[in-house]
């Protein structure tokens, strides 16, 4: 319960029209795309101007009560789950404006809320690019990318939303802004803050402004599918393509199971008999992309491929990243339970990683389809359940630390790009140790002494 006192502070800071206090409203906030349990807010705050969002993370610093601050709510590690039950959620996603796009110095300046799909268009109609994509850009917001250091399909070439990020201006657990980085290429100046803030998952700070790097609009694309009788063939020419020196723009993977739910789902003539697919692109000046795309084209034959088919235009292309970026969507709709996972390892582990699923889905007798950034190493194996089936759930969490034990076997991560929230915090001292979680503490502590932002996540209590 949040004192009415407050309440009516918060009223006066963000407007009575921006808290939310009804409980069918909070409802909306007990969520994320992760499969955990709900935890309903005592209060949502929706401050539409900086200097409101200021004051809400002051005055949640003074009256100790939980910050939760949530952009679209689509990461998939309950990041945004308002863990304990007497906080509040902030939502960012009406600080959606675009401030700035410099043309000359490539660069745009952008407030927490705004949708990435949006800026990349609205960059892409001024010739640059902004390629961090993840699956979900058409609601994410670049908060929430910066906040989980979200990656996506172009991840192979173009690296991830960290390698974009020149500035930010965040506030502080006392509401102070604090600026970091700059709108030059390069900035040495001061301790790297915002290195320490992209991946923070809100645990840190509250993001008011970001600045980030544009590129070229690259001159020409070219997309391919490749399609395989076997599993292994088509995951040990992922290891070949990277082990050739060629770097596509994207290398994405898609197992039986998932290519029937994508074509079920969106009707695009994915061949549903194949084992797996490949779905390539290359992007740049024409003359290399057509020569990488013909190279890979003879490395999926010379490794069993049974026919490579090359995007015809645009339309066709569209089609194609429009079908995968549905793959979640398309599993989603065949049980009532999904859960993602993103463990990743290093590319060549990839066949691996493939065969390593194949087993554990067969050992623990659930069903596991898996598609992903191959080209990453960062595969997507898709447990489709039903959580009410307790003791098929008891098998799915023993199966989830089964990927997650072989992935750090193999010399991966736990998480290649949706971060940890609740969701991994129990596994994360496998991999770091707790000399890296001690440390952790001591600067989470530092900076946020009464522990208001984001409670309970990424490092746990
Ligand atoms: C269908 C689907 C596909 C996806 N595909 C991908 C993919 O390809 N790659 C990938 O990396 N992820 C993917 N995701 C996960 C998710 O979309 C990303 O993690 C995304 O970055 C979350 O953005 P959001 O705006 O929804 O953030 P939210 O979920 O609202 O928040 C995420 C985290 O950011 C923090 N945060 C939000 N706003 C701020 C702020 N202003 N200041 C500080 N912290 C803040 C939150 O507290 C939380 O910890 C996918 C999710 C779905 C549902």
């Amino acid at each position: 319960m949040i004192r009415k006192s407050l309440l009516k502070e918060f009223r006066e800071k963000v407007g009575s029209e921006n808290v939310f206090t009804d409980k069918a409203d909070l409802f909306t906030y007990a969520y994320d795309a992760a499969v955990l349990d709900p935890v309903l807010p005592a209060a949502a705050l929706r401050p539409v101007t900086s200097e409101a969002l200021s004051h809400v993370v002051r005055l949640c610093n003074e009256n100790r009560i939980p910050l939760t601050v949530r952009g679209a709510g689509t990461n998939l590690s309950g990041g945004t789950i308002p863990f304990p039950d007497d906080g509040v959620v902030v939502l960012t996603n009406t600080l959606n404006r675009i401030l700035e796009i410099n043309e000359a110095d490539m660069y745009a300046v952008v407030q927490p809320g705004v949708v990435t799909a949006k800026l990349a268009a609205a960059v892409e109609a001024k010739g640059l690019f902004y390629p961090p994509d993840p699956g979900s850009q058409d609601v994410s917001t670049l908060a929430g990318n910066v906040a989980e250091n979200a990656g996506g399909l172009r991840g192979l070439k173009y690296g991830i939303t960290r390698d974009y990020v020149m500035g930010i201006q965040f506030f502080d657990v006392n509401g102070e802004l604090v600026k970091t980085g700059s709108r030059t290429v390069k900035c040495a100046t001061g301790y790297n803050l915002g290195g320490l803030m992209i991946g923070s998952e809100g645990t840190l700070g509250i993001f008011n402004e970001i600045i980030l790097k544009l590129i070229p609009f690259p001159a020409s694309q070219k997309a391919m599918v490749a399609v395989f009788d076997k599993l292994d063939k088509a995951s040990e020419t992922v290891a070949g393509i990277i082990a050739s020196r060629i770097v596509p723009a994207t290398l994405e993977f898609m197992d039986n199971f998932t290519i029937r739910a994508v074509e079920d789902f969106s009707h695009v003539g994915l061949p549903t008999d194949a084992a797996a697919l490949l779905l390539i692109e290359f992007d740049g000046h024409p003359a290399p992309v057509v020569e990488d795309a013909e190279k890979v084209e003879s490395l999926c034959r010379k490794n069993g491929a049974t026919s490579v088919r090359v995007a015809k235009d645009a339309s066709e292309r569209d089609s194609v990243w429009a079908a995968r970026r549905s793959a979640l969507s398309a599993l989603a709709n065949l049980k009532p339970t999904l859960v993602l996972e993103d463990a990743t390892v290093p590319r060549s582990k990839i066949p691996d990683m493939v065969r390593a699923m194949q087993n554990i889905a067969e050992e623990y007798n659930i069903s596991i389809g898996t598609f992903g950034h191959a080209g990453d190493g960062n595969l997507h194996p898709t447990i489709l359940t039903d959580r009410r089936d307790k003791t098929e759930w008891e098998r799915v969490e023993s199966a989830i630390a089964a990927i997650f034990d072989r992935a750090l076997e193999l010399g991966g991560t736990l998480s290649g790009e949706h971060g940890t929230g609740i969701a991994k915090s129990a596994f994360l001292e496998k991999e770091t140790g707790m000399a890296a979680i001690n440390y952790s503490k001591r600067v989470k502590g530092a900076l946020d002494p009464n522990n208001i932002l984001n409670p309970g996540k990424v490092i746990g209590d």
